[in-house]
């Protein structure tokens, strides 16, 4: 006999082997641990890291005011809040747009590589790491709606006209791809002893 939990509802089940199955209250198919968890989530972080520098040095906007074009990347957008004193709007752009994600891949680079690398390290501490990148994952997709918002508010004017730029596309597929590779993530090849390559 052994026991084997739902990921997704944590329901407990007690089974002769661990042969995958459905769970009977929601629907999610039950696994001893994801199949190839560390590896795919590994790949899609690495991937989420690429999209990044687009996401940073291309323009994030294209603002046309009276046929001429002005284009301006996350950084530029985040120094003309300053000049104009918004501090709080640029803050929250700055930590939204530029620090959670990459803190948030890093975080994720770091607990994927700590399992296959011996690195000093609590399992509690990698846990944690994990809850809190789950915790702030929300909140970067600010970004993308600010420029939607103001697209939408601005649109109306024919002489005055925004849209988003190369960045603001790599920026929404690195935030969807990292949301992709936290969630794959199978947390309980965390408490595995003796890791037997999934
Ligand atoms: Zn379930």
């Amino acid at each position: 006999m052994v026991l084997i939990s739902c990921k997704n509802c944590k329901k407990v089940y007690e089974k002769d082997d661990y042969t995958p199955f459905k769970c009977d209250r929601c629907n999610h198919k039950v696994r001893r641990r994801v199949e190839n968890s560390l590896q795919i989530s590994l790949a899609l972080t690495i991937c989420a890291m690429l999209l990044y520098i687009p996401a940073m040095i291309y323009p994030m906007m294209v603002v046309t005011q009276l046929g001429v074009n002005q284009e301006s990347t996350i950084i530029e957008g985040i120094i003309s809040f300053l000049e104009y004193k918004s501090y709080f709007i640029a803050g929250v752009i700055f930590v939204a747009s530029v620090a959670i994600p990459i803190v948030k891949l890093f975080a994720l680079f770091f607990i994927f590589l700590s399992l296959r690398v011996n690195v000093k390290i609590e399992n509690k501490t990698k846990i944690l790491l994990y809850k809190c990148i789950e915790a702030i994952g929300k909140w970067s997709m600010i970004d993308i709606y600010v420029v939607a918002l103001m697209a939408s508010i601005v649109q109306l004017d024919e002489l005055f006209n925004i849209k988003g730029g190369v960045a603001a596309t790599s920026f929404a597929l690195m935030v969807i791809i990292t949301i992709f590779a936290a969630n794959r993530f199978d947390t309980r090849i965390i408490w595995d002893e003796q890791r037997d390559d999934e």
